[in-house]
């Protein structure tokens, strides 16, 4: 799969690949990451990519005429046929929100082109002609699209196969199918008894002696528990998928009673 990206700030996503457990899934191009600076594009002395908004206005807008140049380069460069194109993916607080179902699809999808907005947003009719889609990262404003663009090349990475140590590890995430789409449960590691800042802390019994079928059932219920308490609606979900086992809606049961 290839990613195009266009951003002003390349610099910006290098440490990203080189880092952590996603790296090997950049470094072998299994999710092939190619940056684009539409600066390249642009013409004149001052290679100028951005200019004030008609209308008045504080800040200033990306002008049309570079990302136009940046991603006719990018389709010579990706060859693609005509009615083939990679789809234009802009990163705008209105788009539709990033979330696992979306994450889930460009893993298995043949990339996009993403683009950074930066200043003021992106003169509007370089968007109605080029854009197919928005995508957001919630409802608060950044300063450029590339932080969103790095969480959704996150998201896609460890979800590719082989790309987390532990083969299999990410289906034990939140919202994954493999857990119904509910909340992960909670994470626990040595030492057994932690001197924690109010006295000595235990590990939850169920956790050890390496009983599977008692863990299995410990951490679904601690999913369960945090679901019902933080997110019902992913559990109305899961109900309504046919996803909740007779043992689920027995805990359940005993929750509400709470
Ligand atoms: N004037 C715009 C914000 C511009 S912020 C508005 O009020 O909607 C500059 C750039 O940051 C945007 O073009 C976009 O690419 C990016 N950006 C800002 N907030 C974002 C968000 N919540 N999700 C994704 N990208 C965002």
């Amino acid at each position: 799969m290839r990613f195009d990206v266009i951003t002003l700030f390349p610099e910006l996503f290098e440490p990203f690949f080189k880092s952590g457990i996603t790296r090997r899934a950049f470094e072998s191009r299994q999710v092939d990451v190619r940056l684009w600076n539409p600066r390249d594009h642009a013409q004149g002395n001052y290679r100028r990519v951005d200019d004030r908004p008609f209308g008045g206005g504080p800040g200033m807008v990306m002008m049309a005429e570079p990302l136009w140049r940046c991603l006719q380069a990018i389709r010579v460069d990706r060859a693609e046929p005509e009615l083939a194109c990679a789809p234009v993916v802009l990163f705008s607080p209105i788009g539709q929100k990033l979330d696992h179902a979306m994450a889930t699809a460009w893993s298995e999808s043949a990339g996009a082109v993403l683009l950074c907005g930066r200043y003021e947003g992106i003169d509007q009719r370089f968007i109605d002609a080029c854009v197919d889609r928005q995508v957001s990262l919630g409802d608060f404003v950044l300063s450029g699209g590339e932080i969103a663009a790095i969480a959704l090349l996150d998201s896609v990475a460890r979800l590719m196969p082989g790309v987390l140590s532990d083969e299999g590890s990410h289906q034990q995430d939140s919202f994954n199918p493999a857990l119904s789409g509910l909340l992960d449960s909670p994470h626990h590691t040595r030492p057994e008894v932690w001197e924690g800042p109010d006295g000595p802390v235990g590990v939850p019994a169920a956790l050890l002696g390496g009983h599977h079928e008692r863990i299995g059932r410990y951490r679904r219920d601690q999913s369960l528990t945090l679901s019902q308490a933080l997110r019902p609606e992913l559990v109305d979900q899961a109900r309504a998928a046919g996803q909740l086992s007779k043992a689920d809606e027995t805990f359940l049961r005993t929750l509400k009673k709470l």
